[in-house]
């Protein structure tokens, strides 16, 4: 069906946010290639990747996925990435608390401007850095509960979680009808 979603086969648009360095794409790396490079460069604006999993019940979700720069300026350009996104993932850094303020900035900005049903979530980054963590796991718990969002701890590097993500938010999709 050229690719469209049904019944069996979803395709949805998802789009990462957050901070610049948070890991927004090793994340990305991470779930499409099963890589981490710790030299990996800067995001320009913003780059494409998908990949598909298969879930329990046979039906299938690939993801499209859009991975922008964190930087401020390209922040004009950060509503051509989610207008019509089925799915924004807010990254922040568990050892900063600037970028855990700056995730709940894109969550007001998604609250206000991303498409009504769209499936939020919040990803803390970096828990392999317990040692270095600024962020408490609470405090992101109850600000995805608060704001009716999806939310895990990743890490990018160990492989943490990484897959139980994209599958935690494959069951939250809307199913069309079949
Ligand atoms: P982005 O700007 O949000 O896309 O961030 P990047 O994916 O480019 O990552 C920024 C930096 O953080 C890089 O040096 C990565 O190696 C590092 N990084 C990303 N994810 C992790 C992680 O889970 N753990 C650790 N320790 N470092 C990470
Ligand atoms: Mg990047």
């Amino acid at each position: 069906n050229g690719g469209a979603s049904d019944a069996k086969n979803l395709r949805v648009k998802l789009v990462l946010l957050g901070d610049s360095g948070v890991g927004k794409s090793c994340i990305v790396l991470r779930f499409v290639r099963g890589q981490f490079d710790p030299t990996s460069k800067v995001t320009v604006g913003a780059s494409f990747l998908s990949q598909t999993i298969a879930l329990q019940d046979s039906t299938t979700v690939k993801f499209e996925i859009w991975d922008t720069a964190g930087q401020e300026r390209y922040a004009a350009l950060a509503p051509l990435y989610y207008r019509g996104a089925a799915v924004a993932v807010i990254v922040y850094d568990i050892t900063s608390p600037d970028s855990f303020n700056k995730a709940q900035y894109w969550v007001k900005e998604l609250q206000k401007h991303g498409s009504p049903d769209i499936v939020l979530a919040l990803v803390g980054n970096k828990a392999d850095l317990h040692e270095k963590r600024e962020v408490p796991v609470q405090e992101g718990i109850e600000y995805a509960e608060k704001n009716g969002m999806f939310f895990i701890e990743t890490s990018a590097k160990t492989a943490d979680n990484i897959n139980q993500l994209f599958e935690e938010i494959a069951k939250r999709l809307p199913r069309p009808a079949p």
